[in-house]
């Protein structure tokens, strides 16, 4: 009997890995010519492979759907992602935030000796070849460079992840095709994403300080309050402290058409600080000037403020004091799916049993970014995509087993 596994990203990988493990002959198909693209450019920042904080503060990242994370991550949790990249020669750290990385900050050594160690188990790889749905046989169409080939497999994995950086292989080009068989998929939408600012910024904003950097900044919306970074883009804003409230932010849109969030430009002072700075006696000293040598707050800070108040309020000590410790900015649109770092929606967890089978479809199981749950940064992502393709590849391996036992 013979397995096939769609879409070579850590989650599709990983399936192939359990069940190559077991003795079990695998063919790996991918639309693009090489294994885990998204990967290697999770590399670039440093990939961040999983967090090492407590198992209960991990699960709860996952919010709405942490209930079905948590059954993969009991199974494959942040420790079992270091013991196995140390399983494939890379050694881990753990970074001051808690993060755990690789030593040498990479993903080119670790993606090329698990691909080492899968070819071989005796996984095959079969690139260029592009999942365009079942024939009328149960067959899967593929589409390689040589025209389309049918393949057939008593049990497949579908691990072809969400449609962020589409130029990379996953487009979510499949909602489509799992639809029309009777899945139910919520809509792909940008998960750790940027955002724009309502009316745009001026252009001497934007000309000056997008690609600038907010630095030790905090942010608050709702419920949401978090010390951090950020980046003014052309258009708004993006980076790590933004994708991490973009849930929020991106869920407010889509309910009231925009979403407001504050950003203490000074979180290390008191307002009653910072008010007393601000109303000292400054002379003939510009704003500008003043309010650097008292606060210490210039570039892009102080073109924020001029940017969003009104001129009165930037000579009004307690209206600005107010606007240092929590400047309103107002989004009104998530930047696009393609642009984000991770996709929400996906295959909704309600047509997937335990073993992440699909209800409609016997025998074809989802794993990673594809299904629907999200999380922020910080190695919840990569974790999550590793235990899920653990729990599909073990469960299309009873699936086979079960069907070998049938046939006996
Ligand atoms: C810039 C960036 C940085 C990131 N950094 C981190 C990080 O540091 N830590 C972290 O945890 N996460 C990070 N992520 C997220 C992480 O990379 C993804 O969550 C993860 O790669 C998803 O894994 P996956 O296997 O589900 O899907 P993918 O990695 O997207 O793999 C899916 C595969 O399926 C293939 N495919 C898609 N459709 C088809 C089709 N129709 N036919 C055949 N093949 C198909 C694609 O070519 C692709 O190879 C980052 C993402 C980005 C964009």
């Amino acid at each position: 009997m013979t397995a096939a596994i769609i879409g070579a990203g850590p989650a599709g990988l990983m399936a192939a890995e359990v069940m190559s493990a077991a003795g079990q002959t695998v063919h790996v198909y991918d639309g693009m010519p090489s294994a885990g693209r998204k990967f290697l450019l999770a590399g670039r920042g440093g990939l961040n492979l999983t967090h090492s904080e407590d198992f209960d503060s991990f699960v709860s990242r996952y919010g709405a759907s942490r209930g079905s994370v948590a059954r993969w991550l009991e199974a494959f949790g942040p420790q079992a992602v270091r013991e196995w990249a140390q399983g494939l020669g890379i050694a881990t750290f753990v970074g001051t935030s808690g993060r755990v990385f690789p030593r040498q900050m990479k993903a080119a050594p670790l993606l090329r000796a698990w691909l080492h160690r899968l070819r071989g188990q005796g996984v095959r790889f079969h690139m260029r070849h592009r999942f365009a749905g079942w024939t009328e046989e149960g067959g899967l169409r593929l589409r390689t460079p040589a025209g389309e080939q049918v393949a057939s497999a008593e049990a497949v994995v579908l691990a072809l992840g969400g449609a962020s950086w589409s130029r990379l292989g996953s487009d979510g080009a499949w909602v489509p095709l799992l639809a029309q068989r009777g899945v139910a998929v919520a809509q792909l939408l940008p998960a750790n994403c940027g955002f724009d600012v309502r009316g745009g910024w001026s252009a001497y904003f934007s000309s000056r300080f997008a690609g600038q950097p907010f630095k030790s900044v905090a942010i608050t919306a709702g419920e949401f309050h978090r010390l951090g970074e950020f980046v003014a883009t052309a258009t708004g804003v993006e980076g790590s402290l933004v994708y991490a409230a973009s849930a929020i932010l991106r869920d407010e849109i889509r309910l009231r058409g925009s979403a407001r969030f504050e950003i203490d430009l000074l979180p290390g002072r008191s307002r009653e600080h910072v008010l007393r700075e601000v109303a000292h006696p400054r002379g003939s000293r510009s704003l500008a000037s003043h309010l650097k040598s008292r606060l210490g707050l210039e570039g892009i800070k102080l073109a924020l403020l001029h940017e969003v108040l009104p001129r009165d309020a930037l000579h009004d000590p307690d209206r600005l004091a107010s606007a240092i410790k929590a400047v309103p900015l107002v989004v009104t649109a998530a930047r696009p799916v393609d642009e984000a770092i991770s996709t929400a929606g996906g295959v909704r967890l309600e047509s997937l049993d335990e073993r992440l089978m699909l209800r409609a479809l016997p025998g074809v199981f989802c794993a990673g970014e594809m299904v629907d749950w999200e999380a922020p940064t910080g190695g919840y992502l990569l974790t999550a995509c590793l235990a899920s393709g653990r729990v599909a590849g073990l469960g299309a391996l009873e699936f086979l087993r079960s069907r070998q036992n049938l046939a006996r």
